[in-house]
């Protein structure tokens, strides 16, 4: 199979047949070999009804609807699993991306070396409240990423060669950080693509403002990983080790000079009177603390792998 079009949506029931058309109308035209996955992340609207009726009339349709609401990171991931096309192309199901330009994001991955395009939305459509802060969210995103040729990091629209999707995982906001896992998982073509951006048809957006704040957290989460080689405990445990043997030293030494005071019956000060002392004690519960934090952390990563266990509740 040529192609695999993922579309994760949440309450998009009017958007989906003329989205779905679209689609087809430019895979035939192509002579492409194509699925359609469409990954209904908990809507409480008509969307799977919608998805069931495609589905009777289009056998291309590959359907997967979630219990809940997960989020379109889960959506994505459950689609990048089912794909089986040599290229996945997602794209939201809003109609604000346009079907038209996956065949120049085919031929970038087939015929032009690219393991991944992301689409540039250079033209938006969306309220300045959003494309002012998604500006400067890409700036950060692009110097702490190092993928410098990307403007864009948020556009749904996005083509990978099949085992870029195969190797990289997708939780919380990361949909947006895929570029980023490629780039650590090895798959460093990496490509840009303008593509045309249109104003959103039917419904509203998904997000409120809290993405950004939401987003940047990951931003951070998944370079603490990539620095650390998922290893926190690393990083927190090394220096709190340090941390304990500073203060443990110094307190050899503060019971070394005394017994030695001791021994030879000059007179020497309390041990507790001494500024040392405290700073041994900082030290010792700084390191303590330092290495549970770790400690913490390493479960946490671990207890990571548990993420994409999504409820799927139907499947066509
Ligand atoms: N979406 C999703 N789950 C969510 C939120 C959004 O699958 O929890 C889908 C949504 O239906 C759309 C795409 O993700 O297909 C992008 O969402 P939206 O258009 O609301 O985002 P915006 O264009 O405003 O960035
Ligand atoms: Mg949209």
């Amino acid at each position: 199979m040529d192609i695999s079009v993922v579309v994760p949506l949440y309450n998009e029931a009017e958007s989906l047949p003329e989205l779905t058309d679209w689609i087809r109308r430019v895979m035939n035209e192509h002579g492409f070999s194509y699925e359609i996955i469409l990954v209904d992340d908990g809507s409480n609207d008509t969307s799977w009804k919608v998805i069931e009726g495609l589905k009777l009339h289009h056998e291309q349709i590959v359907g997967v609807k979630f219990r809940r609401n997960y989020g379109k990171s889960a959506a994505l991931n459950i689609g990048f699993d089912a794909a089986q096309g040599d290229v996945v192309v997602t794209m939201d199901a809003d109609l604000q991306d346009s079907p038209d330009e996956i065949p120049e994001l085919y031929d970038r991955i087939t015929n032009r070396g690219a393991d991944l395009v992301s689409g540039w939305k250079q033209k938006r459509y969306d309220p300045l409240t959003k494309t002012i802060p998604t500006k400067l969210f890409n700036s950060v995103t692009r110097k702490m990423s190092g993928i410098h040729n990307l403007h864009d990091f948020n556009c749904g629209l996005k083509a990978y060669r099949r085992d870029v999707v195969k190797s990289v995982e997708v939780y919380g906001e990361m949909h947006r950080y895929i570029p980023v896992l490629a780039k650590w998982a090895g798959f460093t073509n990496i490509q840009e693509q303008i593509v045309k951006h249109y104003p959103r048809k039917y419904g509203t957006t998904k997000f409120g403002p809290g993405r950004f704040v939401k987003g940047f957290l990951d931003l951070l989460s998944i370079f603490f990983v990539g620095k650390f080689g998922k290893r926190p405990m690393h990083f927190f445990g090394t220096i709190g080790v340090l941390s304990f043997l500073v203060g443990f030293f110094i307190t050899c030494y503060l019971i070394f000079e005394k017994l030695r005071s001791i021994a030879e019956g000059t007179v020497y000060r309390n041990i507790t009177d001494q500024p040392l002392f405290y700073l041994s004690l900082v030290a010792i519960l700084i390191g303590t603390q330092l290495f549970l934090t770790g400690f913490i952390a390493e479960l946490v990563s671990r207890s990571s792998l548990e993420r994409n266990q999504y409820h799927i509740e139907k499947e066509i």
